[in-house]
C-alpha cells in the first residue's frame, strides 16, 4: 500500500537530517587531523636525537683536533682532548646514528683508539691525529647532512598531507553543499506537491457541496445538515423550519429577457435572501431556481417572519419582469416545522413543499 505523503516526507527529512550529521563528523575529523601531525612533528624534530648531537660532536672534536695539531703535550688544553672526546664518544653512541649510519660504529673505535693512546701519557702524532679524527669529522659532517635531509623529507610529506587534507576538505564542502541543496530541492518539491494535493483536495470537496452559479451549498449539503439537525431535534429537541422559496414565472423572465440575464436575476435573489438571514441560517440551491432555507432554532413564529423578510427582500430588489405580479420579480414560500412533519427529512421537504404548492395555488408571492 502506499504510505502516506507526509510520511515520505518526514522520512526524507530523518534521511537528511543523518546525512548532515554524517557530513559533520567527516569534517571534523578532517579539520583536527593537522593538529597531531604537527605537533608530532614538532615533538620528534625538538627532541636533541637528530642534527644536533653531531652538530656538538663535530665542533668539539674540530677543536680537539686543532689542539692536536697545534700544541704540544705540555699545553693546558692537552689533557682535556680525553674529556672532550669522552663527550663526543657518549654524543655519538645513540642508537639512531648507529642504526642508520654505517660509519658511526667506525667513528667511535676510533675515538676509541684515540683515547687509549692519549692515556698513556705518549704525544699523538699529527699524522695520527689526523688519519683518526678526520674520518671522524667526516662521519659527523654525514650524519648532520643525513639527519638535514631526513627531516626536510618529513617537512615536505607532511605538507604534502596537509594539502591534500585541505583539498578533501574542500571536497567535502562542496559535497555538503551539493548535498544540502538536492535534499532542500528534494523538500521543496515534495512540500509543494502535497500543497498542491491539498488544495486540490479543498477544491473538490467545496465543489461536492456548493452551487458554481450562486456560491451557496446545493442539495447535497442540504441532506447532510438536514439530517444532522433532525439528529439535533433528537437528541436536545432543538427546534429547526425549513423554507422552500422559488421564483415566480422565472421560466416566462428567462423567455422574455434571456437565460444570461436569468442567471443574474438569480444571483441578484440569492444575495437578497441571505441578506434577510440571521448568522446561524443557512441557504442552499434546492434546485433550479428553488431556494432552501434551514433556519436552526427557529419555532414556527420565527420561521414564519424570517420566511416573509425573504420575500419582502426579493421584492425590494424591484427586478423588472415583463409578465410578473406588479411588473416586478417576485417569490412564493412554503415552510415545514420539525414539529410538524415529524423528525424525518424527506417528511420536512415534502411538507415544505406542499406549503410551496399552495403559495403558488394561492396567486404566488406569498408564504404558506
Ligand atoms: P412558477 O411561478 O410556477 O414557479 O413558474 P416558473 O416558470 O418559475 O416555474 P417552472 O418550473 O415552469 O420553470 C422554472 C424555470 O427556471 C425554468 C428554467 O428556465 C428556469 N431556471 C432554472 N434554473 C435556472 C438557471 O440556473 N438559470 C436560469 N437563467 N434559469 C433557470
Ligand atoms: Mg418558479
Ligand atoms: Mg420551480
Amino acid at each position: 500500500m502506499k504510505s502516506p505523503r507526509w510520511r515520505r516526507h518526514i522520512s526524507w527529512l530523518w534521511l537528511s537530517i543523518l546525512c548532515f550529521a554524517l557530513l559533520f563528523a567527516v569534517l571534523s575529523y578532517e579539520a583536527g587531523w593537522g593538529q597531531p601531525q604537527v605537533s608530532r612533528y614538532f615533538n620528534n624534530t625538538g627532541k636533541l636525537t637528530d642534527k644536533q648531537l653531531a652538530t656538538r660532536a663535530r665542533e668539539r672534536l674540530q677543536n680537539s683536533l686543532e689542539t692536536l695539531l697545534t700544541e704540544n703535550p705540555q699545553h693546558p688544553h692537552y689533557p682535556a682532548i680525553s674529556q672532550q672526546l669522552n663527550i663526543v664518544y657518549g654524543l655519538l653512541n645513540v642508537p639512531l646514528y648507529l642504526d642508520e649510519y654505517p660509519c658511526a660504529q667506525g667513528t667511535l673505535d676510533r675515538l676509541d683508539r684515540l683515547d687509549r693512546t692519549l692515556a698513556t701519557g705518549a704525544p699523538v702524532s699529527h699524522e695520527l691525529a689526523a688519519s683518526l679524527l678526520l674520518p671522524v669529522i667526516q662521519c659527523v659532517s654525514d650524519i648532520e647532512a643525513g639527519q638535514e635531509a631526513k627531516r626536510t623529507r618529513v617537512a615536505l610529506m607532511l605538507l604534502e598531507e596537509i594539502e591534500n587534507n585541505r583539498r578533501m576538505l574542500l571536497w567535502w564542502a562542496l559535497a555538503g553543499c551539493l548535498a544540502g541543496f538536492g535534499f532542500w530541492a528534494l523538500h521543496e518539491s515534495q512540500r509543494r506537491a502535497y500543497t498542491r494535493d491539498l488544495h486540490d483536495k479543498l477544491e473538490w470537496m467545496h465543489r461536492a457541496s456548493h452551487d458554481p452559479l450562486t456560491g451557496i451549498l446545493n442539495r447535497r449539503a442540504l441532506d447532510q445538515d438536514l439530517r444532522a439537525a433532525i439528529a439535533e431535534y433528537r437528541a436536545h429537541g432543538q427546534l429547526f423550519s425549513l423554507v422552500l422559496c422559488d421564483i415566480d414565472y422565472f421560466k416566462q423572465y428567462n423567455d422574455a429577457l434571456g437565460h444570461p440575464q436569468g442567471d443574474r436575476a438569480l444571483k441578484d435573489v440569492v444575495n437578497a435572501i441571505a441578506g434577510a438571514l440571521r448568522p446561524g441560517d443557512t441557504l442552499y440551491r434546492y434546485g433550479g431556481e428553488e431556494i432552501a432555507i434551514l433556519l436552526a432554532g427557529a419555532d414556527r413564529e420565527q420561521g414564519q417572519r424570517i420566511a416573509e423578510r425573504v420575500l419582502e427582500r426579493v421584492r425590494a430588489l424591484g427586478i423588472a419582469h415583463p409578465e410578473g405580479i406588479g411588473g416586478i420579480l417576485t417569490a412564493s414560500a412554503g415552510i415545514a416545522l420539525v414539529s410538524d412533519s415529524g423528525p424525518d427529512a424527506e417528511a420536512i421537504i415534502a411538507m415544505a413543499d406542499r406549503q410551496l404548492y399552495q403559495a403558488k395555488q394561492s396567486g404566488r408571492d406569498q408564504l404558506f
